[in-house]
């Protein structure tokens, strides 16, 4: 990537990443992809240190232990891998890891780094200590990998020089950094890469309680007036996501101000979300309609991702990373080998009696309770 050394250009990197999937998704409330009106505001919401991060209990005590051990040998931590879906705190944990550590950031993105020389312009300029942080490091080109792979074991880049026979690959000496990997699809990393990583952590969705704080707290920092069961209101349906309870929150104290007196209680919280069609659940007009395909056209499944994403016309992995992960937690669906199938949870959820067999699935058992998420 051209002058990825800017951090400017970085974070352009990161957009445009953001931006390919966030097009089929700009009209989902609820989508835990951010827009360009969630990074605007997000900066101000982000906690700024580990003891801020609500949540993610046993995350942020490992990372403590990791980083106040690096502090007190004053050298860089391992390098880390963080995985979890969209929206859950990856980018806020990076950010977070280079504040406690007191050393710069570099931000950038796998979909930004196309070529080994992407890799390499980014790598030959970190200074001593700096955080890296590759979001959807999945996405990291081939050839770049393998650099990556040298530069985080020996901190060290081969730069090829001339082409073809008369090549000559220059060693080249670079500072001692950590490498932040964040990817939604931890099952699409190379094991080799996987392996260099020192500490990893997958986050998983927030409880209510731990939203609630989370809506609490930016609701003052945006100077909204939230009552307590306004505030249980918005993280009940923010499906398990401080991106979503965030924009949810920005969204219900814009019908606070215009339709009520500015006061966010549970009835005006009710009456926003029921406009922006986000239900009880936090189930909106995507997740509802890969239940209803997966329950009324393929009579509960199992059915494959691509047949199920192409039903509701979008792209298996929207369907995959966005719809699906939250799905499955809120036990409404199972992966299995054969393919997605519903629970038995799935049909009351839509209104519907179950089908008079009872539902598919891997021997018809284990339906209703919290599915597997296999990666
Ligand atoms: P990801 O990188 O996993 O997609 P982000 O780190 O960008 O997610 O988080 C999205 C937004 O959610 C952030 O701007 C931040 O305001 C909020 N957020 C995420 N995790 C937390 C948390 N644990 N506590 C408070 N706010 C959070």
């Amino acid at each position: 990537m051209t002058g990825s050394d800017q951090p400017g250009s970085d974070r352009a990197g990161i957009d445009q990443a953001g931006s390919d999937q966030a097009r089929n998704d700009k009209d989902r409330v609820v989508s835990p992809l951010a827009d360009a009106d969630d990074r605007l505001i997000e900066g101000a919401l982000r906690p700024r240190r580990l003891a801020e991060f609500v949540g993610q209990g046993r995350v942020r005590e490992q990372l403590s232990v990791v980083l106040e051990g690096a502090l007190r040998r004053g050298r860089a931590p391992d390098h880390m891998l963080l995985s979890g879906p969209p929206g859950l705190g990856k980018t806020t944990i990076a950010m977070i890891i280079a504040a406690e550590l007191g050393v710069p950031l570099r931000l950038t993105s796998g979909p930004a780094i196309e070529r080994a020389g992407d890799l390499a312009s980014v790598l030959s300029t970190l200074s001593e200590g700096e955080v890296m942080f590759i979001d959807e490091i999945h996405r990291v080109a081939r050839p770049a990998e393998e650099m990556l792979y040298l530069a985080m074991e020996d901190f060290r880049v081969d730069v090829v020089v001339g082409k073809g026979p008369g090549a000559t690959a220059i060693p080249l000496d670079i500072a001692s950094f950590t490498l932040v990997g964040a990817t939604t699809r931890a099952g699409l990393l190379p094991a080799p890469l996987r392996d260099r990583f020192g500490f990893t952590a997958h986050l998983d969705f927030y409880e209510p309680d731990e939203l609630g704080v989370i809506v609490r707290r930016s609701a003052g920092l945006l100077g909204a007036t939230l009552r307590d069961d306004g505030a249980e209101e918005i993280a009940g349906r923010s499906r398990g996501t401080p991106r979503i309870a965030n924009r949810l929150l920005r969204r219900v104290r814009d019908f606070a101000e215009v339709r009520a007196d500015g006061v966010i209680t549970r009835r005006v919280a009710r009456d926003a979300l029921e406009l922006y069609e986000v239900d009880e659940n936090g189930l909106d007009r995507l997740d509802r309609a890969v239940l209803s395909a997966l329950v009324s056209r393929f009579g509960g499944g199992p059915v494959g991702l691509s047949t199920l994403a192409v039903a509701v016309g979008e792209e298996p992995e929207t369907v995959e990373v966005v719809a699906e992960p939250f799905l499955v937690r809120a036990g409404l669906i199972a992966r299995t080998p054969r393919g997605r199938v519903a629970t038995a949870a799935a049909w009351p959820q839509l209104g519907l009696p179950l089908p008079p067999g009872g539902p598919p699935g891997p021997g018809g058992a284990g339906l209703g309770g919290p599915g597997t998420l296999f990666d």
